[in-house]
């Protein structure tokens, strides 16, 4: 039995065997083969079987994340049968006598290439599929897995990192737990993390001998057990019991109002990345979404979600939801949510960078469509838009403008649509010393205390060195929600927390105390803070 300390990112515990995720580039060697039919053949094997996988792929998706994001799993076998593709391949093995794995490899690279040198955006957007389709080929050959796929037996991953978008991929049913060299505890992989409910810890090193051996995460002390005896597994499970035993006390919450003893009413609601939280939200009884980070849309696609893939999102959402309130944040990609296919310049220092709504007042199509997606499903429910990163009352006027162009466009095209609550996200000192001005312009604030904490205190949130240091309960941001919700309060604007702050049960007192109207939580937290809200009465407070 060896033994790891790391730092837990998600409580709870889990128990299995362990799976290494390796990102290491695959180096797809040249071989002189002899049998260049025998070769051909085993291409065209591996080509039926891949196809088979991304049907049973699309399968999953279509559940997880709707019939219109799943669809590319289509497109991938299509261009699995294309003709060129195929020619390309079996002649590279004919005439160059090479092993599969190589003439797929280079023909990978030629049609990438190809696709993304193309003018055509739809063509250009092809190029990140070929490499995938080419990718699934040789690790079919290989006898190896791809990418996020996490195999068909639950695991507990062990990785160097794990990047949002590969988490936001990887079938929640089968990942019991996750443990990592690097990333930190206010990273989205973490905040995802907490969304799905999935034991956690960062800070330990991978070693590739663990794959296939049994181990625990124990995501309440922040270890990592390989190999445990039989005394430590009866402890943890009686641990994880305890856990269950909590669960199952907190659901007498369950239908119960979030009032405190003398009678102040809150909204408490979830925060989640897509389609695939709401079953959680729902078992949580939370009210409303207080956060869809749409930008999760934007990371399980190769492509930029178009208007009608994201229509069906928000439409089962606000469907799913059934009048209760979803408010929707619009794409906040940037800092550490980057996708290939928006091709953004790196930059020195990211967090300060092009991000959320710069690209979107700079790159203005993405921007409308999203905002015609948004506004066509406002008629299936109750929808809220809140606009992220905000720092002024131009970019308001700005979102302003391009929200009339959006309706007058929708109205000439006969979309209906209703009137929907405009909100932004107070995430920056600017936004809480402008406050006042800026609760004249919307119908509510969320305040971003994430972002918040790292601006303020101008502490990097990814940097897992810098932890000691992130302190999200310093009295500068405590001054500063009171301020926001002063000012929000005068100009007759409701505010809520929708940073992972809003989730400290050691706060939630003091939050209603200044007047905090509304906490918006990852889905797990949403009992624990009714309990806590039921069991106080403000007036009693100092
Ligand atoms: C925040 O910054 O507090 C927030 C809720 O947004 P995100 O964590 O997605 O940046
Ligand atoms: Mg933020």
């Amino acid at each position: 039995m060896e033994q790891y300390s790391g730092k837990s990112i998600c409580q709870g515990i889990a128990i299995g065997r362990i799976r290494i995720y390796s990102k290491e580039e695959r180096l797809v060697k040249r071989n002189k083969v002899e049998d260049v039919k025998g070769e051909v053949a085993r291409y065209r094997l591996a080509t039926q079987t891949a196809i088979k996988e991304l049907k049973d792929l699309r399968e999953l998706a279509a559940k997880e994340v709707g019939e219109a994001n799943a669809d590319i799993f289509e497109v991938h076998a299509m261009m699995l049968e294309d003709g060129d593709y195929i020619d390309s391949v079996e002649n590279i093995i004919t005439t160059q006598e090479t092993n599969a794995e190589y003439a797929v490899a280079i023909t990978g690279d030629n049609f990438y290439t190809m696709f993304s040198t193309m003018e055509d955006e739809y063509f250009k957007a092809r190029a990140i599929d070929v490499k995938d389709i080419s990718e699934r080929v040789i690790a079919i050959l290989s006898n190896k897995t791809t990418g996020s796929d996490i195999g068909d037996e639950p695991i507990i991953l062990v990785a160097e990192d794990l990047t949002p978008s590969e988490t936001v991929q990887m079938d929640k049913d089968k990942l019991l737990a996750f443990s990592t060299l690097k990333g930190s505890k206010n990273s989205h992989t973490a905040i995802l993390a907490r969304t799905m409910n999935i034991p956690a810890i960062i800070g330990i090193p991978m070693n590739k001998e663990w794959d296939g051996q049994m181990a625990i995460v124990d995501g309440f002390t922040g270890t990592l057990t390989i190999n445990p005896n039989q005394d430590m597994l009866d402890h943890l499970k009686v641990k994880q019991q305890e856990g269950i035993k909590n669960r199952e006390l907190l659901q007498e919450m369950k239908g119960k109002e979030d009032i405190t003893l003398d009678g102040r009413k809150v909204k408490l609601y979830a925060n989640i990345g897509g389609l695939s939280d709401l079953p959680i939200v729902q078992k949580n009884d939370a009210k409303g979404i207080g956060l869809f980070r749409s930008e999760f849309l934007y990371l399980e696609n190769d492509h930029l979600p178009t208007e009608e893939e994201q229509l069906k999102v928000y439409k089962s959402v606000l469907e799913i939801m059934a009048g209760k309130k979803v408010i929707v944040r619009t794409m906040d990609i940037g800092a550490d949510k980057q996708v290939d296919y928006l091709n953004l310049e790196k930059e020195d220092n990211p967090a300060l960078g092009y991000r959320a709504i710069r690209i979107c007042l700079d790159q203005k199509d993405i921007f409308k469509t999203q905002l015609r997606a948004l506004f066509r499903a406002s008629i299936y429910g109750n929808l809220s838009i809140m606009y992220p990163m905000i720092i002024s009352l131009e970019e308001v006027h700005k979102i302003k403008q391009v929200v009339n162009e959006v309706k007058k466009e929708l109205t000439e095209q006969g979309f209906p649509f209703v009137e929907v609550e405009h909100g932004i996200m107070i995430e920056t000192p600017a936004a809480v010393i402008m406050s006042a001005e800026l609760a004249e312009e919307v119908d509510f604030f969320s305040i971003g205390t994430n972002d918040l904490t790292q601006y303020t205190l101008a502490i990097d949130r990814q940097n897992s060195k810098l932890e000691p240091f992130y302190n999200p309960h310093h009295p500068a941001i405590f001054r500063m929600i009171k301020m926001v919700v002063d000012n929000a309060h005068q100009n007759n604007c409701w505010v809520g927390i929708c940073g992972e702050l809003g989730a400290d049960l050691s706060f939630t007192d003091t939050f209603l105390q200044m007047g905090v109207d509304e906490l918006s939580v990852s889905p797990n937290s949403i009992l624990p803070i009714r309990k806590k809200i039921r069991e106080f009465s403000i007036k009693n407070l100092d």
